[in-house]
């Protein structure tokens, strides 16, 4: 709603700002940048993430990731864009300095050869980890300040699995997130973001008087805090109409934050930003009250178990397909995603030694080399190697797979070539590169249909929504690698304490608002 208003009031807007690009209609349109990177990296995972990860666009590429700014829209028309580097990774490992440094080197480098700027748009996730450097995104921002300056307009946005350090905080004027996990809301969550800058801009409201950040000392995985069932949807629910419908507020955001780090700032945390000082912390106290309040009711999302006991429900379904979330090394948490424990396990179990034994598909493995094997075979060719563990084999060795190559599919942008091998009764999918199987047709475009499959287990947590729609029984099974959803099993050593759940009885928190400077001010 908030765009088609825009829309209507943007021929009557002109900004004063000399750093405004004049048009030939003699209006002028604020100057507006765009950068960001994306990914949430554990750190108890030994994978490690290079900048191709990133698939970086550059310049006038950056609009392709974002479709309300395609051109001829309304959101398009209302600013000079500027857009620098947007880079998006799955989640993985640690990021390298290396990759870091090239990265926001090339930011720096842009945004310093199209200034100056009235606005930065700035679309991050929130968990990235960097070998030896804290808090990344807060040192991000900080070099883009001594860039675009302190009167440019920062918005940030994030995903709700984000940190928000007090430096991340500060130097952002604008802030919010998603307010669903799934993410379903995820590209009208940066839609908002940049609406919001606009709005600030054109209106001359600029940086908003106050900004209220909450940290809360709880930490929990995403697959307890999902917004589709309680308490996490009521939580959520709370967010948008404090967020949207009040005068003086201009957002409100809650931050479940990042688990499989171990930094000081990976905490739960609620901002709110607007100009009126009662109501930005009324909503912000509200929200993390209510968040603290419900705290011991977070549970998983699905019925969790041991790999054993999930196949033993799996196996006695009459429903199918049964899908099983192989959690400890869910790519999309920032697990290697090589991690053959599973598999090795379900390859062993007598069910699925027969050809006609119940038809379960495994999503995924990478490995090159097999790959390879299974490219020279040929489709109804003989393949016979290992599988994974090259990056994480603190739980089980490459896996042996030997059997036939029932598909090859070349392209995929995460994956590159994608082969199936059925050995038994299961067809085991091998990639060149590790890749999310979310959708249903990851598995039909292989040739695989997961609906008339008995069982389906897939590295994964909670299921996205087309897996979702589609099971007809789940279980997720708890099991190892470097997003281990059993938290209290994880070495942390830097994240604050007492946390909950970690701390059960620890003593209640002050939760009440703290005053973030605007940026630039050191009050
Ligand atoms: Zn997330």
């Amino acid at each position: 709603m908030k765009s088609i208003i825009l829309g209507l009031i943007v021929c009557l807007f002109t900004v004063s700002s000399g750093s405004s690009q004049s048009l030939t209609s003699g209006k002028s349109l604020p100057r507006i940048g765009i950068a960001g990177l994306g990914i949430e990296s554990s750190t108890f995972s030994p994978a490690i993430t290079h900048e191709e990860a990133f698939h970086a666009k550059y310049g006038p590429e950056v609009f392709t990731s974002y479709p309300f700014l395609s051109a001829g829209s309304p959101l398009r028309q209302q600013a000079t864009w500027l857009p620098a580097l947007v880079g998006k990774s799955l989640p993985g490992g640690a990021v390298t300095r290396e990759a870091y440094e090239s990265l926001v080197g090339k930011v720096l480098d842009s945004l310093k050869k199209n200034g100056p700027y009235d606005g930065l748009y700035f679309d991050i996730h929130g968990a990235m980890s960097v070998v030896g450097l804290d808090d990344p995104e807060g040192d991000f921002i900080t070099r883009i300040r001594k860039v675009v300056g302190y009167k440019a307009l920062i918005s940030t946005s994030m995903d709700l699995h984000g940190n928000v350090s007090w430096r991340l905080a500060k130097n952002s004027d604008l802030i919010t997130c998603y307010r669903m996990a799934p993410h379903e809301d995820a590209m009208q969550t940066k839609e908002r973001a940049v609406t919001n800058l606009l709005e600030r801009l054109k209106s001359g409201k600029g940086k908003p008087a106050y900004k209220a950040w909450i940290p809360i000392p709880i930490l929990l995985p995403g697959e307890q805090t999902s917004t589709r069932i309680e308490p996490g949807k009521s939580l959520y629910q709370q967010v948008a109409p404090l967020a949207d419908n009040q005068a003086g507020i201009v957002d409100a955001a809650i931050w479940i934050g990042y688990a499989w780090a171990d930094e000081p700032r990976n905490h739960a945390v609620v901002m709110v930003t607007g100009d009126d000082k009662t109501r930005v912390t009324k909503a912000a106290e509200q929200l993390a009250r209510s968040f603290w309040n419900v705290r011991n009711q977070f549970d998983f999302v699905a019925p969790v178990g041991t790999l054993e006991k999930s196949l033993a429900d799996a196996l006695a379904s009459k429903k199918h397909p049964f899908f099983i979330s192989d959690t400890g090394d869910n790519p999309t948490a920032g697990g290697a995603g090589d991690v053959t424990w599973t598999l090795t396990q379900l390859l062993a179990r007598p069910e699925f030694k027969q050809a006609d034994g119940p038809s379960l598909i495994y999503a995924s493995i990478p490995d090159p080399e097999l790959v390879k094997k299974a490219m020279a075979a040929g489709v109804g060719g003989q393949v016979d190697g290992v599988a994974g563990a090259r990056v994480d084999a603190r739980f089980a060795p490459p896996v042996p797979i030997k059997g036939a190559v029932e598909s090859i599919v070349e392209g995929d942008i995460n994956a590159e070539v994608e082969v199936v091998v059925k050995v038994g009764s299961i067809h085991v999918i091998v990639t060149q590169k590790r890749k999310p199987y979310h959708k249903e047709a990851d598995f039909t475009r292989l040739g695989l249909n997961p609906r008339t499959a008995d069982i389906v287990v897939v590295k994964i947590g909670y299921l996205e929504p087309e897996l979702y729609a589609m099971q007809a029984g789940w279980i997720m099974a708890l099991t190892p690698g470097g997003v281990n959803q059993d938290l209290a099993r994880l070495p942390y050593k830097r994240i604050k304490r007492p946390m909950f759940p970690l701390d059960k009885n620890m003593p209640d928190p002050n939760l009440s608002v703290q005053f973030v400077p605007r940026s630039g001010e050191s009050k």
